[in-house]
């Protein structure tokens, strides 16, 4: 992810560093190309418009350090504005006050939440908390099954419904899950709800119903990072119809440009949390905008 957009944004660098000292027009021209880069790489057009506004304004103003060259001072402007435009200061996830927290994860089918709540559930367990995983997609069928194997290779117990696969009352389990949890003493509740292949109304009303029955300390939209264009749109959606609080970028493992996903911090105003890049459980990082502005810079 993420290989042609770094090494466009490199050469476009690369050919600063033989300049004295940089003209407007230099500017200009390293603005336009980078410009091009961005939107190459499926960047959402909004943020690429603002994120070359600030890159033109900085590096025209005379706020950087003397101490820098030329091409070091826009380098250092464009990794600023990279680090900007994926939130800053990474964000760690929101805990209650008095356990157990509530985590609920939502996306359309097959964006990996299953897979990332077996990932998450390991991350916090390796942490010392004690999570359980709550099996609320009753849709899909295997769901079910498909948690209980990834909590079986996490080492971390599930609450499902008794009658398996496909049956019952979502919000019903989500309920009787964290009550399960405030009785066996587990700190954190990862709750993973039901997708559809796209953005469907009954599944915005499930998802909303879920949350006002187990009120997340954190409800995280999940969003693979290779469906281009699809990956802005789908998390303005669930923006507006579910509402959530943060991002997890996953399939970052994946050939695709990756723009979009970039975009999403921007354009929903939630921060990003975590990053999956793989299929195995180990797969998995918090996400860190400095070192991800780092890696496309190389
Ligand atoms: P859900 O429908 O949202 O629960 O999605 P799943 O967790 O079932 O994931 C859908 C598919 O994507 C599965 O085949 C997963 O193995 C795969 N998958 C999930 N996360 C990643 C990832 O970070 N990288 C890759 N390459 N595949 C992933």
């Amino acid at each position: 992810m993420f290989d042609t957009l770094s090494d466009r944004l490199t050469s476009v660098l690369q050919n600063l560093r033989s300049k004295g000292k940089l003209t407007e027009a230099d500017i200009d021209a390293t603005a336009r190309e980078i410009r091009v880069a961005l939107l190459e790489a499926d960047v959402a057009l909004p943020v690429v418009r603002s994120f070359i506004g600030q890159v033109k304004e900085r590096a025209k103003g005379a706020e950087v350090s003397q101490a820098l060259n030329p091409a070091q001072q826009v380098i250092k402007i464009v990794n600023d504005e990279l680090v900007g435009i994926l939130g800053g200061e990474s964000r760690r996830l929101n805990l209650a006050k008095n356990p157990p927290s509530v985590i609920m994860l939502a996306g359309l089918q097959g964006s990996g939440k299953t897979t990332l709540a077996g990932k998450l559930a390991m991350h916090l367990k390796g942490k010392g908390h004690t999570p359980l995983l709550v099996a609320c997609d009753l849709q899909r069928p295997n769901a079910v099954t498909q948690l209980q194997v990834v909590g079986e290779r996490a080492g971390v117990p599930v609450f499902a419904p008794e009658e398996g696969n496909g049956v019952g009352d979502p919000v019903d389990v989500a309920r009787r899950g964290v009550d399960e949890a405030r009785g066996a003493q587990h700190d954190i509740v990862i709750v993973d709800t039901a997708g559809r292949l796209g953005v469907d109304e009954e599944m915005m009303r499930q998802a909303s119903d879920i949350r006002d029955a187990v009120q997340p300390d954190e409800t995280l939209f999940v969003v693979d990072a290779m469906t281009g264009q699809d990956a802005v749109t789908t998390a303005e959606a669930f923006r507006d119809g579910v509402g959530f609080s943060g991002v997890v970028l996953t399939k970052l493992d994946g050939d695709a440009r990756g723009g979009a996903a970039l975009s999403v911090r921007e354009v929903t105003g939630q921060p990003i949390l975590y990053a999956s890049n793989g299929e195995k459980l180990a797969d998995f990082d918090a996400f860190h905008p400095d070192r991800m502005a780092s890696r496309i810079l190389g």
